[in-house]
């Protein structure tokens, strides 16, 4: 009898594999790493601010060192309540869940909603972890596409739903393409979803990390929405190894035994990390426009660098990107992206995603926070590495 289970066959992982690769290769052969394929802005030297560290050791000295309730502690529910409500949402707090982390968020939500075999419509390219509990719980999914924006094709959205996908995850701002849905995409996005029987699933873990345009969020008011969105602070505060994220889930009746579910699997876990959740209504209110404006200018500067450097050379190109810290980078010739993303390891000391890991081959992912001067060098050897395999 072989003692290891087979469920992990089809799962795959490669935003940290990758690394795996690139570790031993530096080890073995003594070149140094530069890491941009985990969009951690803390690794990339944007710590988070005093004033939120401040709060979580206050936290851990006022004793919240025990179990917090399963759903999450009343104070951090209320805090997410308020913090929609300062955005024109009204959130009741006891709709509010808080988990470990966006992470923990999905792969409950998965459990609640979906039974082996049934359907789950993703973005195509995906956040690598939708696909990958997909897999691993046996959900099939369906996808749809994006146009040269960035943007979800809606056709392909509606496709996607009458081939009877019970949940359409949309993720926005997006992981990986830097893009964010107009407001107006996105209403129509959700009317044609709430108008079926699916259940619209809004990965909001970028919310506000957006450099002109306002947020467009997918809530509006959680009374009668079959909408669950999924937010947190890792990025947004820069503290993504609290593991702090929450769920909100709209009132419509076809949700109540899903929230059954999610509440039971959240009794199985004890809770997610009380000190940090008893920091939350400091932290979630501390965000100021002063900040936002500094955090982002710095990343759409960065955006900028990325853009014209990527489609100024004759072999890469991008999207516009306007969120986030990511850029999805189409490779102009033939060859897998595993095989360059490896090659810009060995040669150059160079981390990045391959697209084959959101499920398009052809492309690579990079990661843009932290100091420009840094970016600009790491483009330009991508560029130069590029112009090496393409002729
Ligand atoms: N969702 C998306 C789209 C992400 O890009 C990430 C992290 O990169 C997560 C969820 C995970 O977030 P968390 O740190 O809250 O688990």
């Amino acid at each position: 009898m072989r003692m290891h289970s087979g469920r992990l066959e089809a799962v795959e992982y490669s935003i940290r594999e990758i690394e795996d690769f690139a570790r031993n290769y530096a080890a073995k052969h003594g070149v140094k790493l530069r890491y941009l394929n985990i969009g951690d802005p803390v690794k990339l030297g944007m710590g988070a601010l005093p004033s939120v560290i401040n709060s979580a050791i206050k936290s851990l000295r006022d004793g919240n060192n025990f179990y917090a309730k399963s759903d999450g502690a009343d104070v951090a529910r209320e805090a997410i309540a308020q913090f929609y409500d300062r955005r024109g949402m009204s959130v009741r707090a006891q709709d509010a869940y808080i988990t470990s982390g966006v992470t923990e968020a999905i792969s409950m939500l998965y459990l609640s909603i979906f039974n082996r075999g049934e359907r789950i419509a993703l973005p195509k390219p995906y956040y690598p972890l939708y696909d990958a509990l997909a897999r691993l719980y046996g959900i099939k999914p369906v996808f749809y596409n994006f146009d040269e924006h960035g943007f979800p094709d809606i056709n392909s959205v509606k496709d996607a739903v009458k081939r009877r996908a019970k949940a359409v995850v949309v993720i926005n701002p997006n992981n990986p393409l830097g893009s964010s849905m107009p407001k107006s995409l996105l209403d129509e996005i959700k009317e044609y979803v709430l108008s079926s029987s699916a259940t619209l699933i809004s990965d909001e873990i970028y919310s506000e990390m957006v450099y002109d345009r306002g947020m467009s969020y997918a809530l509006r008011n959680n009374e009668d929405d079959k909408v669950i969105v999924l937010s947190g602070i890792s990025k947004l505060f820069r503290v993504p190894g609290w593991r702090i994220g929450w769920a909100v889930f709209g009132r419509h009746r076809s949700l109540k035994g899903v929230v059954d579910n999610f509440r039971k699997l959240m009794m199985l876990r004890l809770c997610s990390p009380t000190p940090f959740q008893h920091a939350l209504p400091h932290i979630l209110s501390s965000l100021t426009d002063a900040y936002l404006r500094n955090y982002m200018g710095l990343l759409k500067r960065n955006a900028k660098i990325v853009y014209r450097k990527i489609n100024d050379s004759s072999v890469l190109s991008v999207n516009q990107i306007h969120a986030a810290y990511y850029a999805f980078i189409k490779m102009g010739w033939r060859q897998k992206s595993i095989n360059f993303v490896k090659d810009l390891i060995k040669r150059r000391g160079i981390v990045v995603v391959p697209g084959v890991g959101f499920g398009m081959e052809g492309h690579f992912r990079i990661v843009f926070a932290g100091n420009r001067r840094i970016v600009s060098e790491n483009i330009d050897e991508i560029v130069d590495e590029a112009l090496k395999h393409s002729h």
